[in-house]
């Protein structure tokens, strides 16, 4: 599908540095500008660069709820692609036996949760790229590339707003043979300051 190729070169350490929060050892707070509160220029600068490193994409999946504003500023960036986005629980509308389904370990409540696309709306040899807004330990978008599989869909690679290289996910999926990209890429928390990565 075609984009719009023109990019600010631009990327958001200085946000992150001014106004994120560092909760114990191992979580980034963000809910002033991406979890709960959403900086739409940020949000829309972070999708810009996602598209930009990312060819050929027919669908973007994420998981609720945070993911779902950035798959759909990143598709937004491409020619009318559409989003899916997983479900973390079932309901009166939603048809458990006609979803994928995949088991996935929170990392900020450390429960395990199902998550589930109903099958609809993945088709055989599609080419997906899985968006979220962040990659920690990977579970969330290994769920994700395991309903992805099931459906018989190209992966096209996974790409998220944060990262905290430090805890492992992207190496699980890069060792899968998939393209990771992140918007903002956290080597460690030292002295209560993210320290970023520099490719
Ligand atoms: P993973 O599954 O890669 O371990 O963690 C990614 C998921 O957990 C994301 O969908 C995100 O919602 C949440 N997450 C992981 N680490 C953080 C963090 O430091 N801050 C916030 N706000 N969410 C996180």
């Amino acid at each position: 599908m075609k984009k719009n190729n023109s990019i600010q070169e631009w990327i958001p350490f200085e946000k992150i540095l001014e106004d994120g929060i560092i909760i114990g050892n191992d979580i980034l707070k963000v809910d002033s500008f991406i979890n709960h509160q959403i900086d739409c220029n940020l949000l829309w600068n972070i999708s810009r660069h996602i598209a930009n490193k990312f060819q050929n994409v027919d669908k973007i999946v994420t998981i609720e709820t945070s993911g779902i504003a950035f798959a759909v500023g990143t598709a937004m960036q491409f020619d009318n692609i559409p989003v899916v986005f997983a479900k973390k629980s079932t309901s009166k509308i939603v048809d458990d036996s006609s979803c994928y389904k995949a088991s996935v370990k929170s990392f900020t409540k450390g429960s395990i949760n199902e998550i589930r696309i109903d099958k609809r709306f993945l088709l055989e040899g599609e080419r997906v790229l899985v968006v979220d807004d962040f990659l920690a330990e990977g579970n969330a978008a290994l769920g994700l590339v395991d309903i992805l599989k099931q459906a018989k869909t190209e992966i096209v690679g996974v790409a998220v707003c944060v990262e905290k290289r430090f805890q492992g996910g992207r190496k699980k999926l890069e060792d899968l043979g998939y393209k990771v990209y992140s918007a903002a890429s956290i080597d460690a928390f030292k002295d209560g300051k993210p320290v970023f990565h520099r490719d």
